[in-house]
């Protein structure tokens, strides 16, 4: 079945595919169509616009791709379960909703590769300025946006747990920060939040929505892209299949832009042809461009959560039990307050766990309540306690994500290879003993029963490995699996973010990163897909902004510096 001919063919209605469809379309002569293989967001859907529910899609096939890494050689042969969205709005439709920008030093260190100048810090600046209105900045800061989609709210971050965890922190040598997305990342701050008066606030929402109306841009949902088709070296469109239906159909595109995030991106390409020329032919793909690069340099984060109990009755406890949720969800459906309307990671911070590196290299999130993955809370004492979550930022550890099969609903092989490098069980070993100093100061001591997690008894270096190995989960930042760059791995421009060897086709989403930033990564995803859109259409880039920011004096190495 054969249908009409777009300019722009965006594949996933995710993340920046909701950005670059809105930026796309607003030039009424760019005809758009956006293939999302997920349902919509319905408007009365509150595992989506509730923030506290955040937990009930991962692992739903109505929600989620619920992928699986192969077995992790180096934590003890366990599969690290990984939610992706699938569904409208993509992961922004199911995330944490904290928002992120990462260190200025991220940009810089993508700027010192070959070709990358554009990616600097100056240059990307006022992309995220363009996406953001952050709601807690002053008027004059020269590093926060006040006029765009992404409404952002700080904290609140108030109560005794969040006061004790201020005045901790401070104890154990460590600064505050103002604004973590600002002048200076270091230290602990409340943090922005993609939360609007009670709402989540997913891409679907701020970029797509707004403009479904534009006679131009056309939104198809449940609709599963399996390949491109090329002729020749040149993209000319593609097929989608639709569940339940057989047969697929044919869409033709002036160009394709494929936004299906970090796994399902470097898949599409292999399926079409676009890889390690020995891989698509071991697998029966006919080859089309020889890129070896593709689903290599696959980059994420892992985190552990240590716990302590509580000793008095001040955490967020009670809202969890079972009998407490219809009064929460009534209120959040009735006034979009109350505890439905948060998503708990009101606070945190950055620090660097060592002198070698030069900008951080650990996140925290703060949490006023103790809660296990499967909901879990502590045994006794009303189940109060207090947690923080807490991993390496900017790991060493490679990995690799390849299809291994022609059939596209055949999920790709994830292999992290987390805990793989000296640097990273270096780092995590840093990481649980800076916690323990945080989380054992004094302003915790009227509040803590006890260290729950990972417990006393893990003590020595091999331990606290052998409990992260255990214990840790992904913090759901896979990317970097179709790079940026001018090399031999590279696969995509970073002029134009056209897949290196062919033609019409370019990939905008976490898949092009050459490195994770050193935070959670969807205000950078966002940036990137705003840069992208003026790279599409070839309009005059915005200027950069060269401002000046916190950079630590005492780097002894260069270990993650440009
Ligand atoms: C549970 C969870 C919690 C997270 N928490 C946070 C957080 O608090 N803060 C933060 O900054 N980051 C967080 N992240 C990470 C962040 O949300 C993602 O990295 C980011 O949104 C990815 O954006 P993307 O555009 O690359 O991909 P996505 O937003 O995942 O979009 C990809 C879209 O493409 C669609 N798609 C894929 N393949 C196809 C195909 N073949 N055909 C058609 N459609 C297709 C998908 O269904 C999806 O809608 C979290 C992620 C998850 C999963």
């Amino acid at each position: 079945m054969a249908s009409a001919r777009y300019d722009y063919v965006i594949v996933g209605g995710g993340s920046a595919g909701c950005a670059l469809a809105n930026r796309l379309s607003a030039d009424p002569a760019n005809r758009v169509l956006v293939l999302e293989a997920g349902r919509r967001d319905a408007w009365w859907d509150v595992f989506i616009h509730m923030p506290a529910a955040l937990a009930f899609p991962i692992g739903s096939r109505f929600y989620d791709w619920r992928y699986e890494s192969e077995p992790e050689p180096h934590m003890g042969g366990r599969r690290i379960y990984h939610a992706r969205g699938k569904v409208l709005g993509g992961s922004s439709s199911v995330n944490g909703m904290i928002f992120q920008r990462g260190n200025p030093m991220d940009y810089e260190r993508w700027a010192a590769d070959p070709g990358m100048e554009s990616w600097d810090h100056a240059h990307c600046l006022p992309y995220f300025k363009r996406m953001e209105t952050c709601l807690a900045a002053r008027g004059d800061d020269p590093f926060r946006g006040r006029a765009g989609p992404l409404v952002l709210e700080r904290g609140p971050a108030r109560g005794p747990l969040f006061d004790a965890f201020f005045a901790a922190v401070l104890q154990a040598g460590h600064p505050l920060t103002e604004d973590v997305n600002g002048y200076r990342q270091e230290g602990f701050a409340a943090f922005d939040r993609n939360v609007h008066r009670g709402r989540r606030l997913s891409a679907a929402r701020a970029y797509l929505h707004p403009v479904l109306h534009r006679p131009n841009l056309e939104l198809r949902t449940r609709a599963l892209v399996t390949r491109v088709d090329f002729d020749g070296a040149r993209a000319v469109g593609l097929r989608y299949a639709r569940p339940g239906r057989p047969g697929s159909v044919r869409v033709r595109a002036g160009e394709v832009i494929l936004c299906g995030g970090a796994i399902n991106s470097p898949q599409l390409l292999q399926l079409s042809g676009v890889g390690a020329a020995s891989e698509l032919r071991a697998l029966g793909v006919d080859v089309v461009a020889d890129l070896p690069g593709v689903g290599e340099n696959l980059q994420d984060h892992l985190e552990v959560y240590v716990q302590h109990a509580a000793t008095q009755p001040v955490s967020m406890a009670p809202y969890f039990a079972l009998r407490a949720r219809p009064r929460v969800g009534l209120e959040w459906l009735l006034r979009k307050s109350g505890p439905g309307a948060t998503n708990h990671f009101e606070a945190g911070g950055f620090v660097r766990s060592n002198h070698d590196v030069a900008y951080p290299n650990l996140m925290y999130h703060f949490l006023p309540i103790a809660v296990r993955y499967d909901g879990t809370l502590p045994e006794g004492g009303g189940g109060h306690g207090y947690q923080v979550h807490v991993g390496p930022m900017y790991s060493d550890a490679r990995g690799t994500c390849k299809a291994i099969s022609t059939d596209p609903r055949v999920k790709p092989a994830l292999r992290f290879n987390y805990l793989s490098t000296e640097q990273d069980r270096r780092e995590w070993v840093e990481a649980i003993r800076m916690t323990r100093g945080i989380l054992g100061a004094p302003a915790f001591a009227p509040f803590s029963g006890g260290e729950l997690s990972p417990g006393p008894q893990v003590e020595s270096d091999a331990q606290i490995l052998d409990w992260v190995a255990r214990d840790a989960e992904t913090a759901l930042h896979p990317s970097c699996t179709a790079r940026m760059g001018t090399d031999a791995l590279a696969v995509v421009d970073p002029l134009s973010l056209r897949v290196h060897g062919v033609e019409g086709l370019r990939v905008v989403d976490a898949s092009v990163f050459p490195y994770v930033p050193n935070g959670n990564i969807y205000a950078p995803v966002m940036m990137t897909a705003e840069k992208a859109a003026d790279l599409v259409l070839g309009n005059t880039p915005l200027e950069p902004e060269p401002v000046a920011f916190h950079r630590h004096r005492a780097a002894a190495t260069t270990r993650a510096t440009p």
